[in-house]
């Protein structure tokens, strides 16, 4: 179906062919027409589907602008209120609906003056939000739309419990707009008061990276890992790299190590200043920076075009991370390589990988490394092919 079957407006579909969208995603095209509607609804899809315009256009046209919040968005993370805010400004481009964004971590001046000139929409973080309404800078008693998205991550991060504070703030009386990629119990729970006969919309979660994505796992002993790294580096032709860290101590080391090495580097992780967090991530999608090296909690979710290899410093802990991180590659059908380093420690989580995606992926060495050797490597070598020849011994005695 083309986005003109839809039910929107013709400035938002002015916006939508200005942006070069020719038809809407799987959520685009279930969301739409039931938010026009004004039903609430649960969708359980991944940011890079295209759930910001799924909940950005229908609410767009509901709203008659008038400088009173009437659609408060929140979000996780900063880089996310900040996505979602461009996003609706972009889509919003022939329409007089204004836009406001607060987060934390910068001066409160220029969001109050913003707030003082009124918005339509405000898009936000909980704490900073919360501290905005404590100096009674924001009112909530106009939301019609309450759009609350990457719950679990919110869950994640602990904000839950601020969340519900301000979810009790909106009107009772509203439409609520509710994304969280996974649904684990307490969000559950929450579901339960928050949305009044919600539609549920699902989208298949996403087990395998794009098929232009070639991955592989790279075993190495916990004290060569750095060295490892950098023999990957000097190895590949790359244009820019994005490296992911569990820690954000390991985020700031390996990041002041390639700048040794002369490579143009940022970083992204929540204990950077807001200044030095936008500057890296515009930086790096501009190639300013041809290296980011990144933790998931900022990084997760957000929309970096043109990457040409992740490097996974070390395995994700969550299996569905590792579809999520490598797919920042090998976007709009580009050839994309991830490497992820893999110590002896790290090999549960390989293995919850493994049979999260569905299939065994290629262990791979790099030549002339001059790698330490091992035991458990080996071990879990021989565990695999004990366990390929009794599946083909099955077969043959069946
Ligand atoms: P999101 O999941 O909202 O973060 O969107 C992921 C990316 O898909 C963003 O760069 C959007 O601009 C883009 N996008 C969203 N909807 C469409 C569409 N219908 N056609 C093409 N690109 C889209």
């Amino acid at each position: 179906m083309p986005f003109n079957g839809l039910g929107l407006s013709d400035s938002l579909l002015k916006a939508i062919g200005e942006l070069g969208f020719e038809k809407p995603t799987p959520v685009q095209a279930k969301a739409i027409p039931l938010i026009l509607q004004g039903k609430d609804i649960i969708a359980s899809a991944q940011t890079g589907t295209g759930k910001t315009a799924a909940f950005g256009l229908p609410t767009l046209d509901r709203l008659e602008p008038g400088k009173r919040i009437q659609c408060l968005v929140l979000e996780p993370t900063r880089e996310l209120a900040q996505q979602v805010v461009d996003a609706l400004e972009s889509y919003s481009k022939h329409l007089s609906t204004r836009v406001g964004v607060v987060y934390g971590g910068v001066k409160y001046g220029r969001q109050r003056e913003m707030l003082d000139k009124g918005v339509d929409i405000l898009v936000a973080t909980p704490g900073r939000l919360l501290d905005h309404i404590g100096q009674g800078n924001i009112s909530l008693k106009n939301v019609q739309v309450l759009i609350l998205d990457e719950v679990d991550r919110m869950l994640d991060m602990g904000f839950l419990p601020d969340v519900s504070r301000l979810i009790k703030m909106c009107p009772k009386d509203r439409q609520t707009l509710f994304f969280s990629a996974t649904i684990p119990a307490a969000i559950q729970s929450m579901m339960k008061w928050v949305l009044s006969d919600p539609e549920v919309i699902e989208i298949g979660r996403n087990r395998s990276a794009a098929e232009t994505v070639t991955h592989a796992f790279y075993p190495v002993v916990q004290q060569q890992k750095y060295d490892l790294l950098i023999k990957l580096l000097e190895q590949t032709q790359f244009e820019s790299v994005l490296i992911f860290t569990r820690t954000k101590l390991n985020a700031d080391l390996i990041s002041r190590r390639l700048e040794r090495l002369k490579h143009s580097v940022a970083v992204l992780h929540s204990d950077r200043a807001q200044g030095e967090r936008t500057a890296a991530l515009k930086g790096f999608k501009s190639g300013k920076f041809e290296v980011l090296v990144a933790t998931d909690i900022a990084a997760r979710g957000l929309d970096i075009a043109g990457v040409t290899h992740v490097i996974n410093y070390d395995v994700p802990l969550n299996a569905e991370d590792y579809v999520h991180r490598i797919g920042r590659t090998g976007r709009a059908e580009k050839e994309g390589d991830a490497f992820t380093l893999l110590t002896e420690d790290e090999l549960k989580n390989a293995a919850a990988i493994e049979h999260f995606v569905g299939q065994k992926i290629d262990r791979k060495k790099i030549e002339g490394f001059d790698y330490m050797y091992s035991r458990l490597f080996e071990e879990e070598e021989k565990t695999a092919s004990r366990k390929a020849n009794s599946r083909a011994y099955g077969r043959l005695s069946r």
